[in-house]
């Protein structure tokens, strides 16, 4: 998308991930030369990637591990890097789903996306190809990191091999196995609300 800014959690082609040699460590894996801030404070192995944005081209379409995990984790506006939009109904998110979904209607809804700030939601909607056709805006009262979305590694020789790319829940034994990519938030407790019309253009008739 020429023109419009890259996303805070895009990755950049500078940033690749290097060749990282995965072993078979304890009840799972880990990295053969494995640092201790490979880790998350839960223990779950996470994609080890350089931190470069602007180098390169951005890479539309690819999330930055640690920078997908730290906007989750501080609620950072997934586009700009700046706060998330919160009021007293809660924090802004905005998900790709048909508002009719009746997912919707349920409690509990996860999401790899992190929040975004009014100004970005209401840019995103507007170029955002697949936003453009439909999204809903939810404002989230409480949430909570579930689990990571990543690639899941099975035993194998001489090394554990990838055997798919999938969320995996943090109770689950699997997330031994998993490197992490990117961190599941599960929004428990939201509103579908509207962005703010004031710089919306709505077409008068
Ligand atoms: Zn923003």
């Amino acid at each position: 998308m020429p023109g419009h800014p890259v996303p805070y959690i895009t990755q950049w082609s500078a940033e690749q991930v290097p060749r990282l040699r995965v072993v078979a460590r304890g009840q799972g894996i880990g990295y053969a030369d494995e640092r201790p801030y490979d880790r998350d404070t839960g223990g779950v192995l996470w994609t080890r990637v350089p931190c470069l944005p602007g180098k390169g081209r951005p890479e539309f379409g690819m999330v930055h591990a640690l920078r997908q995990l730290r906007a989750m984790r501080e609620l950072l506006c997934q586009v700009c890097g700046q706060p998330s939009d919160r009021d007293a109904n809660g924090v802004l998110w905005l998900l790709g789903e048909d508002p009719g979904d009746p997912a919707l209607r349920t409690t509990g809804l996860t999401t790899a996306h992190p929040p975004l700030c009014m100004p970005c939601a209401l840019k995103s909607v507007r170029v955002c190809p697949h936003l453009r056709e439909r999204y809903v805006a939810l404002r989230a009262r409480t949430f909570e990191p579930v689990g990571v979305r990543g690639a899941l590694y099975r035993p194998g020789h001489p090394a554990p091999t990838v055997a798919d790319v999938t969320g995996v829940a943090f109770g689950d034994p699997r997330i031994h196995w998993m490197r992490a990519g990117q961190l599941l938030m599960r929004l428990n407790e939201f509103t579908i609300t509207r962005l703010e019309p004031a710089t919306l253009h709505e077409p008068a008739g």
